[in-house]
């Protein structure tokens, strides 16, 4: 399929079927692990025909046959809803997620359930139940994570426009890895409704797609308040939606280079690092001005991430007893062995890593040394941000500090996985929104991509310097659509 499948689809030169059809036959042999179900093939094309049937006439909506791969974390009926975790194994969800309810809406047809670190908690997509993900740019490397199995089914053609779910970098670093677009929105703009809880306060679902124009057009379609999310934003900002302000360049922006991302001191990979420096190019050539600018708080992003994170994690895990949810153990005598061996059996390593690191730091004697204060050192990372976007409209930055590693790399050792995200996490914890735009490939061929943040709700003003760095940075970019 050709990367302008959205324009021809649109133009009505490629018709849904044959678009379906051609993801049916690549699915089949899904070389990358990139899914962990898919729906029925007949039930696809009878979707696919009635897309055509309201081209043919002229009431397509927004959406009309665009096949969507969903994050196996956010609720869907019809298909199982694993979280990637043994102890959802066979769960199936009894209401769909607002933001899949949106996209078919909008006319999308869901292909399938994607593959990710189970719960996603992980960096590197290796986690899950399935099995690990692979990376279609090179099949031995990881897709990162952990909504690497939406990054890879588009990176694959096996889907136009895909959800993951963003908690402290899950949809920008697997689109970073894979060479796709992907955004976390500001904390509040997706309706969390139906995405499995990892860390309420720092969950966001976010729109992921091969191109900016697309990426944008499945925002537009998700967001928006939800009665069903109390965090929920009720704001409705003014103005066109996120594709309808591409076009507008970004002639007269100020853009800030956060010293502790870019500087000597952040131990980037030389190979990212030009590829980030070619990204600031593009936007200087277009008419950005830049200009240095200080975030002190950003090394204890990492540590206060983890700590509040995996409190979140222990207390939202809690719910899974063998009871209520999922799996249920066999042969238990009481109802606390029950609890217990159930857990026992459903929960992968990291997943209890992390359940029993933030037992420890909610629990008496350790919560204020802990818990109480990443919250305080979580407020001093939102006013960096706050007093950064005094000066300037957004900022430019790396995705993480290396390209997609070898699988099994990192696997044994947690630490060195949670540093993969040193860049990403500090936008969830200030709930200011962020993406990644890819920006060429190394030298060996592994795809780059650039972080861009802004304050809260300034998603157009992101689309508008991503489209520049995708139209500058990417040879046969120009023109995608
Ligand atoms: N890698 C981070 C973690 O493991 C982020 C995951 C995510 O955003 N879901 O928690």
């Amino acid at each position: 399929m050709s990367r302008d499948i959205l324009k021809e689809l649109r133009a009505g030169e490629i018709s849904s079927l044959e678009v379906i059809d051609a993801i049916i036959e690549a699915a089949q042999d899904d070389v990358f692990n990139a899914f962990v179900s898919l729906v029925d093939p007949s039930e696809l094309r009878e979707q696919a025909r009635g897309a055509d049937r309201a081209r043919e006439a002229g009431e397509a909506r927004p959406l009309e046959g665009w096949p969507v791969a969903i994050k196996d974390n956010i609720c869907t009926r019809n298909l199982t809803t694993t979280a990637g975790s043994k102890i959802l194994e066979d769960f199936e969800s009894p209401y769909e997620a607002t933001a899949v309810q949106r996209l078919r809406d909008a006319g999308a047809i869901v292909v399938g359930k994607t593959n990710l670190d189970e719960f996603g908690m992980g960096s590197s997509s290796e986690t899950s139940h399935i099995g690990p993900v692979r990376n279609p740019a090179d099949p031995d490397r990881v897709a990162g994570g952990s909504s690497g199995g939406s990054a890879a089914a588009l990176a694959a053609e096996l889907a136009l426009g895909a959800l993951g779910s963003d908690t402290g970098g899950s949809v920008r670093q697997p689109a970073s890895h894979c060479g796709v677009v992907g955004l976390k929105p500001t904390y509040g703009r997706v309706s969390r409704n139906g995405l499995i809880a990892y860390a309420s306060s720092l969950d966001q679902i976010g729109p992921m797609a091969s191109t900016v124009e697309g990426c944008a057009r499945l925002f537009d379609a998700i967001a928006g308040h939800d009665d069903r999310d109390a965090t929920s934003l009720a704001v409705e900002p003014a103005g066109p939606g996120c594709a309808d302000v591409l076009s507008e360049g970004v002639d007269g922006m100020t853009v800030g280079l956060p010293e502790e991302y870019l500087g000597e001191a952040s131990r980037l990979d030389p190979q990212v690092r030009s590829r980030v420096e070619a990204a600031i190019e593009a936007l200087e050539e277009a008419g950005a001005e830049t200009t240095s600018v200080s975030l002190p708080h950003t090394e204890y992003a990492v540590a206060t991430y983890y700590l509040i994170a995996t409190a979140e994690a222990s207390s939202n895990l809690a719910r899974y007893d063998g009871v209520r949810f999922g799996r249920r153990a066999e042969d238990a005598d009481d109802l606390a062995e029950l609890y217990k061996k159930s857990r026992a059996e459903g929960f992968g390593d990291e997943v209890k890593r992390r359940i029993i690191l933030g037992t420890y730091v909610l629990s008496a004697g350790y919560y204020e040394a802990y818990y109480e204060k990443a919250q305080k050192v979580r407020t001093l990372i939102r006013r960096d941000f706050e007093s950064a976007f005094e000066e300037v409209d957004a900022l430019v930055a790396p995705v993480a500090p290396t390209p997609a590693w070898t699988l099994g790399e990192k696997r044994d050792d947690p630490l060195e996985m949670y540093l993969e995200d040193i860049f990403t996490t500090s936008a969830n914890l200030a709930g200011i929104p962020a993406m990644s735009v890819p920006s060429g490939t190394t030298d060996q061929g592994l795809p780059v991509g650039t972080q861009l943040l802004g304050p809260a709700l300034s998603e157009p003003v992101l689309f508008r310097l991503a489209q520049k760095i995708f139209e500058q940075c990417n040879d046969e970019a120009s023109g995608r659509g």
